[in-house]
């Protein structure tokens, strides 16, 4: 089992991505972006990445697929066969089991339309047992300021999503949300990296918008 989150430090790249962006999809170069890539598959072999549009749709991957997969969700049962989720302030969220794994994109569409527990579901479907989770570098309850209509929306379906700028204006906790929305379905969840926006080792699109991608990385 092999279970990280990556930060800006440590890749190859140009201007003011200057770092370990693995993004394809952002504006970096591309040569630099195929380099940070081959710097993970160093370290993880094969792994597959998907086409993240803020939907719900849940791909299962048994082996490297001929192209990239359109899914906020992927999940596998092949140990040879590594999972990433990218993300600058979304939730990268890792999900294991003795069985299988899964690497979930967790934004507050993600979390309204339960993409998290869509993709527990079909681990257990598939035959996981006991599943825990991680929750990677992500915007923070202080700093994901929304108009008042969006907060009044996903708070009213996620209590503990509501939050507070430090000024006082509406905000949103997505991860403290998820990891309540996961303990009803008894999936134990860490969050195990600080606040992408406040700590600038982490890819923000709020503080830089336009900027690279970290990701979340899971493998059997
Ligand atoms: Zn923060």
């Amino acid at each position: 089992m092999d279970c990280f989150f990556t930060n800006r430090h440590g890749g190859f790249s140009h201007g003011d991505y200057s770092s370990w962006n693995l993004a394809s999809h952002v504006g970096d170069d591309l040569a630099d972006v195929e380099q940070n890539r081959a710097k993970l598959r160093e370290r993880v072999g094969d792994f597959v990445v998907m086409s993240q549009v803020h939907g719900d749709a849940v791909v299962v991957v048994d082996q490297m697929p001929a192209e990239v997969p359109v899914a906020d969700a992927l999940i596998t049962g092949n140990p040879d066969l590594a999972l990433v989720v990218m993300v600058a302030d979304c939730i990268p969220l890792l999900l294991r089991s003795e069985e299988l794994v899964a690497a979930v994109h967790v934004g507050r569409a993600g979390l309204m339309n339960s993409i998290a527990l869509k993709t527990v579901a079909q681990m257990r479907e598939l035959g996981a047992r006991q599943i825990s989770g991680s929750i990677g570098p992500a915007i923070c309850g202080s700093c994901y300021e929304v108009p008042q209509e969006l907060h009044d929306q996903a708070s009213a379906i996620h209590q503990l999503a509501s939050s507070r700028t430090r000024i006082g204006t509406p905000a949103l906790d997505l991860p403290k949300a998820l990891v309540a929305a996961l303990a009803v379905v008894d999936v134990p969840v860490v969050i195990s990296a600080g606040c992408t926006l406040e700590d600038d080792s982490y890819f923000s699109f709020r503080r830089n918008k336009v900027t690279g991608r970290q990701a979340g990385v899971i493998k059997l």
